[in-house]
């Protein structure tokens, strides 16, 4: 069960002024507190809103990642866009997701993080979930996965909670990745 496309039509082009330049928008790394934070409901989806999910998308791409979230790029909203594929038609972005219906069955598999350069873990969570969310142009969508999109799904979910994969891994992987997680807190503190 794979996730199908959920980005009907095409982006908008016609971006007049925006709060957010979405130009400026940089992928911040652990450990910047916006990552720790909640991040909150977008009441209202607008031009702004949308041209920073596709900023976010072009990051993404960019930085050659399945997925990424708005607290990554120092916003606190519920907002994430992911691809499973790295096929442009595979964007997807997901407004106040929800995560519903987890499967009992739970599967390991190694994650990385935009946030978190170098570090991997295994991390434990359920197979199968599905996801509520609005889409680009406010429209409510839901899908099921038990593939790669359940497992980005899951992960940009906790960053929108101000979970990393550091409070997720066990204390082995975070032993193995200590020297990456030092090297990130030095450099934060330059
Ligand atoms: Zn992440």
């Amino acid at each position: 069960m794979g996730a199908s496309r959920l980005v009907e039509g095409g982006p908008c082009r016609n971006i007049l002024a925006v709060a957010v330049d979405p130009s400026t928008l940089r992928i911040v790394n652990y450990p910047a507190p916006i990552l720790r934070q909640q991040a909150e409901r977008i009441e209202k989806i607008t031009s702004e809103t949308q041209a920073v999910a596709m900023g976010m998308l072009a990051l993404m791409h960019e930085a050659a990642g399945i997925g990424l979230a708005a607290p990554q790029v120092g916003l606190p909203w519920r907002l994430f866009v992911a691809n499973p594929t790295g096929d442009p038609e595979d964007d997807q972005i997901f407004i106040n997701p929800e995560l519903v219906a987890p499967s009992r069955e739970l599967v390991d598999q190694e994650e990385g993080c935009l946030s978190l350069p170098d570090v991997r873990a295994v991390i434990r969570r359920p197979l199968a979930v599905t996801i509520r969310a609005l889409n680009f142009d406010g429209q409510p969508f839901e899908f099921t996965s038990d593939e790669l999109p359940a497992r980005i799904w899951q992960h940009e979910y906790d960053h929108l909670e101000g979970i990393l994969i550091l409070q997720r891994m066990s204390a082995i992987d975070r032993m193995a990745n200590r020297r990456a997680i030092r090297g990130l807190e030095a450099e934060y503190r330059v």
